[in-house]
C-alpha cells in the first residue's frame, strides 16, 4: 500500500495551497497534525535548505513509510544583506504583530532609493522519502520594498512587498493570483515535478 504525503506545517494557509498544487496526486495529503506529530522541532539550520530538510528528516524518522514534505521561507532583503531572511518569522520577535515589523521596516528603508529596494520572497521546499533519501528545490520571487502598507490579502510581509510587474503588492492580489507567481507556489510545482521524476507513480 502507497503510503502518505505528510506535510511539516501547523499552517492551515500552506496546507491548502499545497493541496491545491498536489492534490490531484494519488497519495493522501495530511498535515504533521493530524499523522499525531506534536513534537517542536528546532529550526537551527543556516539556510532556507538546512532548516527544511531537518523538518523533514525528523518527521521522517518517525514516519519513514510516507513523503514529508516542508517547506521553509522568508523575505530577503537585498539593502540588509539579506536580512531577516531565515529568521523572517523571529524578526523583532515571534509574537510581534506584522503590522508593527512592516511599518519598521519602512521607516528603517525610508531614505533608500528606488533602485536599492530589491527584495526576494525564498521558499526552500525539501521532501524524505520512504527509501531515506532526501531533495530540495527552491522557488523565488523578486519584488521590492513599498513605500507604504498596501493590502489585506496574504499575511506576513505581503502588504510590503510590492512587485512592479502587476504594480501591486502581493497583499493586493488574489490567493489564486499569488499562488501562480509566489515563492511557495513555484517550489510546490517544483517539488512535484522532482517527486513524479523520482517517484513514477506518486
Ligand atoms: P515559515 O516558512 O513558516 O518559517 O515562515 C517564515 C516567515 O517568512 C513567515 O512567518 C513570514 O514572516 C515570512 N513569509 C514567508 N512567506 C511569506 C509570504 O508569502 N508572504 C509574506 N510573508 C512571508
Amino acid at each position: 500500500m502507497k503510503g502518505r504525503i505528510i506535510f511539516a506545517t501547523g499552517n492551515e494557509n500552506k496546507l491548502r495551497e499545497i493541496r491545491e498544487i498536489l492534490g490531484d496526486l494519488s497519495r493522501d495529503i495530511i498535515s504533521m497534525k493530524e499523522a499525531g506529530f506534536e513534537d517542536d522541532i528546532i529550526e537551527d539550520g543556516n539556510s532556507f535548505e538546512e532548516n527544511a530538510l531537518i523538518k523533514v528528516r525528523t518527521i521522517g524518522e518517525a514516519f519513514p513509510d510516507d513523503i514529508i514534505i516542508a517547506d521553509d521561507s522568508g523575505l530577503c532583503i537585498d539593502a540588509w544583506n539579506g536580512e531577516p531572511g531565515i529568521y523572517s518569522a523571529r524578526y523583532l520577535g515571534e509574537d510581534t504583530p506584522y503590522t508593527e515589523k512592516n511599518n519598521t521596516i519602512l521607516s528603517k528603508m525610508k531614505d533608500v532609493p528606488e533602485k536599492e529596494r530589491g527584495a526576494q520572497f525564498v521558499c526552500a521546499a525539501a521532501a524524505h522519502l520512504p527509501d531515506g533519501s532526501d531533495f530540495t528545490v527552491r522557488g523565488v520571487i523578486e519584488g521590492r520594498i513599498g513605500y507604504e502598507i498596501a493590502g489585506e490579502g496574504g499575511f506576513g510581509y505581503d502588504p510590503i512587498f510590492y512587485v512592479e510587474k502587476y504594480k501591486c503588492t502581493t497583499a493586493e492580489m488574489s490567493p489564486e493570483q499569488k499562488n501562480e507567481i509566489s515563492h511557495r507556489g513555484k517550489a510546490m510545482r517544483l517539488m512535484r515535478e522532482e517527486l513524479v521524476k523520482r517517484l513514477g507513480d506518486v
